[in-house]
């Protein structure tokens, strides 16, 4: 029989989280994480899908090498080590992928290449992916590794949503234009929104609003994205855990001229230390809430800056979009925080949304309607799933021919 497990692989520039899945039914073999890879604080938290049982080690992962072999070995230990003969391939998660790929892609020498040279555009990302990817090659040369790439979905924007307006020689000599992120998520939540209504992807009108940490909307017209809100980098769009999100340019030039303040420190400011923690001093929304009830005006205004910002991301897509059958709430705000999607529609019955404030209050962990009986759009909320998304596009590539 052929190999149908699919290790997914998320390589950041300090940690590693991998997810072993059964592609015959999307199950989760095992999940886990490794840690503040390079200190001497470093821990890889195993968790056996099936039992639930959790195994922990601390101490000192030198670098990725050591951590994927750290993985691996944690595998092993439930038979399922990186030279099982049921494995079929390994998908790797790849921020960004430019305008070169916007399909998932068997990785080789020229693939390699074409990520070093997104580098300048995603200079914390790529090469964290990059290290895992060569790392996991080494390990296993002969199994097929797939890179999915967090821009692919929204290689479908127009051009007219794509590029910025500025000099379009000096764009393109730069490779300045929207990208967009969170691209696996809108995909399978925009798909997964159309099944909760009954209907193929190709007829729904989706706004997904993907909010977490990081956050960004889009517009998706038929199953194809036509507009997203973050663009050359994810900074730009929706108010975030800690990034500004949209602001006028003119700022940055300000902060430096005025402010005396390096472009480092203007990108750690907008990047680090902007958003909702900027505004409050928390970027957890449960924190925001919990000081909202004790009547913080601070976390108050930060919200409703918040708020302020989807509603316009909402009303423009609605603009761009003409049609909307269905908004989407996903990630860890949109799928948790119920105070969020009400606020976040209130007022815009004349757009035809509306939550209705029992099904809004209903904690679950599926795709679950929360607008009214009857409400002409649909408004929803369909947890994302970004690693089986990436063990989907991995073992549709490889799995089935191998
Ligand atoms: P993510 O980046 O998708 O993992 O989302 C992380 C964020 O989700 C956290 O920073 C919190 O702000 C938010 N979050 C998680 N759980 C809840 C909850 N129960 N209520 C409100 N916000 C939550």
């Amino acid at each position: 029989m052929s190999p149908t497990h699919v290790l997914v692989l998320n390589s950041g520039s300090s940690s590693v989280k991998y997810q072993l899945l059964d592609m015959r039914d999307s199950s989760r073999l095992a999940t886990g994480l490794v840690e503040r890879i390079g200190e001497q604080t470093s821990r890889i938290k195993h968790t056996v899908a099936a039992t639930g049982d959790t195994r922990e080690q601390n101490g000192p992962i030198a670098d990725h090498q050591a951590a994927l072999k750290a993985v691996a070995e944690e595998l092993a230990w439930d038979g399922l080590g990186l030279d099982s003969p049921e494995l079929a391939a390994i998908g790797h998660r790849v921020v960004h992928g430019g305008m070169f790929f916007s399909e998932p892609t068997v990785i080789d020498d020229a693939v390699l290449t074409e990520i070093e040279r997104l580098i300048p555009v995603a200079p914390l990302h790529n090469p964290a992916n990059l290290t895992g990817i060569r790392t996991a090659m080494a390990l296993r040369p002969d199994l097929p590794q797939v890179a999915v790439f967090d821009t692919a979905f929204h290689t479908t924007m127009p051009e007219q949503a794509a590029r910025y307006a500025i000099d379009t020689k000096i764009a393109d000599r730069h490779r300045i234009r929207r990208y967009g992120f969170h691209g696996t998520s809108h995909a399978y939540v925009s798909r997964e929104t159309a099944r909760l209504l009954g209907r193929a992807p190709e007829d729904v009108n989706v706004i997904v609003l993907h909010l977490g940490n990081g956050a960004s909307a889009s517009a998706v017209r038929g199953g194809r994205c036509v507009d997203t809100s973050m663009g050359l980098t994810p900074l730009e769009g929706l108010v975030m855990g800690t990034r500004s999100g949209d602001l006028d340019p003119a700022v940055i030039f300000h902060l430096e001229r005025v402010g005396g303040m390096s472009m480092d420190e203007i990108d750690t400011l907008l990047n680090k230390r902007s958003g909702l923690f900027g505004l409050c001093g928390d970027n957890d929304m449960r924190e925001i809430q919990r000081r909202i009830d004790e009547g913080d005006a601070q976390a108050r205004l930060a919200f409703d800056i918040y708020i302020h910002r989807l509603k316009k991301y909402i009303g423009a897509y609605y603009a761009v979009l003409g049609r909307v059958d269905a908004i989407a709430f996903t990630a860890g705000v949109g799928e948790n925080a119920a105070p969020v999607r009400e606020a976040a529609v209130a007022g815009l019955e004349g757009l035809g949304l509306a939550v209705d404030g029992d099904l809004n209050a209903v904690r679950g962990d599926g795709p679950r309607l929360i607008s009214p009986a009857g409400a002409r759009v649909a408004v929803a909320v369909v947890p994302t799933d970004e690693e089986l998304e990436i063990a989907t596009q991995t073992y549709a590539l490889v799995g089935k021919g191998s």
